[in-house]
């Protein structure tokens, strides 16, 4: 097949989407061009390549790959998904007053408190479910809206479309769809400007290669991103890139597998009478089920809860389960679990996690492919 275009589906642009028939071999599959330097057939003359950290084939195959899962004209790929962020938020100045969702990935917390202030940017974090008080935070410095939707650990929602058409001129909105994936949502269809993702998470999905991308429909800001790209040289190498273009082509599938465990484990969870509280927003309990339905195509793979019985209790399961390995990092075909307190969110001050509910006792699934009796079996044996 040629290159797709965007009339295909999105289980066709995954395969095929990217990669272009080798004009040298005629390889069906995209090569890994480990090379740093290309032949030039004159000095000066303007070529597609020349030095990889500039531009390298195998990573302009990823990009267009995951252009087209976005649904969008660019992307820039990045050595891990915090390489994607900074440079998502270097669109912003010394001066600039950034939004942010409260409860965010660690990492993004981390670089908003202790590396941009230093360059002059301040961040306001708000409750992103909550439309008025959002604004409300605005001033006229701010530049940016920084979203996580679903946010994690806790999976709250951020009503994208609403943010958008409601923003106070000049403020750009970023979300960042790690957790979603383009399978189950697409930010930019809503209003964002920008789309950030982690792609060492879900759409790489075999916890084998880190990655980042930053996709948007705006040839200024890809402009933006592709100079800061090559100026600050955080790529992924040709086999990451790789692997990420490889690991995308079954994003469907495997996506479909994560949400059907993921919601049969939340609601084996939900009846149980030693677990405190589910999140997951395929549950009709969850106060934003409703806005799920709307802006996702499926709830995704990350259940947390809060067990009965306190931070020991919770550390007793997280230490017994034997599929659900004791490990950070999420949405690979593996089943893990994780504490976020004292792991993912380990950076955050203990008053800062309080505020945000991610307490001493909370639990993390990122839930994997396995067959799900086996995987309800683990947790049950865990959870008595
Ligand atoms: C993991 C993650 C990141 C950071 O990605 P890395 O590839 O680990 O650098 C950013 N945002 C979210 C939501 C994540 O889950």
């Amino acid at each position: 097949m040629n290159v797709p275009t965007r009339e295909h589906g999105f289980a066709t642009r995954a395969v095929w989407s990217g990669r272009e028939r080798c004009a040298a071999t005629g390889a069906t599959i995209a090569p890994i061009y480990q090379s740093v330097t290309y032949t030039l057939p004159q000095a000066g003359a303007p070529v597609d390549f020349d030095y990889s950290r500039t531009k390298n084939p195998t990573r302009n195959f990823v990009e267009r790959q995951l252009a087209a899962l976005e649904d969008a004209e660019f992307a820039s790929a990045f050595g891990s998904g915090m390489a994607a962020v900074a440079a998502a938020v270097s669109l912003l100045s010394n001066g600039d007053h950034l939004l942010a969702t409260r409860d965010l990935y660690g990492g993004t917390h981390r670089l908003f408190t202790h590396v941009l202030p230093r360059y002059g940017i301040t961040t306001t974090f708000v409750d992103t479910t909550d439309l008025t008080a959002t604004w409300a935070a605005a001033t006229p410095r701010t530049r940016m809206l920084w979203l996580e939707t679903p946010s994690n650990p806790l999976l709250r929602l951020a009503d994208i479309a609403a943010l958008a058409r409601t923003r106070p001129r000049g403020v750009l909105i970023a979300a960042d769809n790690t957790l979603a994936s383009p399978f189950l949502q697409r930010p930019l269809a809503f209003g964002a400007d920008i789309v950030v993702h982690s792609t060492t998470k879900y759409i790489c999905g075999h916890s084998d290669a880190l990655g980042g991308a930053v996709i948007s429909n705006d040839a200024e800001i890809a402009a933006q991103i592709a100079f800061h790209q090559n100026c600050v040289g955080a790529v992924p190498g040709p086999v990451d890139s790789y692997l990420t273009l490889r690991g995308a082509k079954t994003l469907p599938l495997r996506m479909g597998a994560h949400c059907r465990n993921a919601q049969a484990i939340a609601e084996y969870l939900a009846q149980r009478d030693d677990v405190a509280e589910v999140f997951y927003p395929g549950l009709r309990s969850h106060p934003q089920h409703e806005l799920a339905t709307r802006q996702m195509s499926g709830f995704g793979g990350v259940v947390s809860f809060r067990p009965r019985g306190g931070p020991e209790r919770a550390r007793a399961i997280a230490e017994t389960t034997r599929i659900f390995n004791l490990a950070v990092s999420l949405g690979g075909v593996e089943s893990l679990i994780c504490l976020p307190a004292s792991m993912t969110h380990a950076s955050l001050a203990d008053a800062e996690r309080r505020v945000l509910g991610i307490t001493d006792d909370l639990l993390r699934l990122s839930v994997g492919i396995e067959d799900i009796d086996d995987l309800i079996g683990d947790l049950d044996v865990a959870l008595h």
